[in-house]
């Protein structure tokens, strides 16, 4: 966890928003869900819901993606932005939404059993075929 004050924002700006507070460093999801929603695999980093102040949300739509989870998405630019458990106080940011330097690196992989076969993981992170316990 890292205490960081960043902002974010979508491609066509409609989403724009800070975040405060604690920062988990950034995680790559390979699972089947997070690969078509971002067309590869994804990279979060994860803060307390209450520490994102948002500036700007009018494009900001909501996609039940399973029972348990979420997605946030942009509605005029399509850029995918936010995964939240639902009932639980953190979510997801999608890395790529960060604005400038961030401070973060790439600390694992997650559900790499679901991984496809036309890119490779960095050796240098570590990996796991699901999600692992007592990270966060
Ligand atoms: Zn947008």
């Amino acid at each position: 966890m890292k205490k960081l004050s960043l902002k974010a924002s979508c491609l066509c700006r409609g989403v724009n928003f800070t975040t405060k507070g604690n920062h988990r460093d950034v995680q790559n999801c390979h699972c089947i869900q997070c690969m078509k929603t971002h067309g590869h695999h994804a990279a979060y980093t994860n803060v307390e819901e209450q520490n994102i102040k948002f500036i700007k949300k009018s494009t900001l739509k909501w996609f039940r993606s399973s029972k348990r989870a979420k997605r946030g998405f942009c509605s005029k630019c399509g850029a995918s932005i936010f995964f939240k458990v639902i009932g639980t106080k953190n979510i997801s940011i999608a890395a790529g939404m960060l604005d400038g330097a961030t401070k973060l690196k790439t600390i694992m992989n997650i559900f790499t059993k679901d991984k496809l076969d036309y890119y490779k993981l960095n050796k240098d992170v570590k990996r796991f075929n699901f999600y692992p316990k007592k990270t966060n």
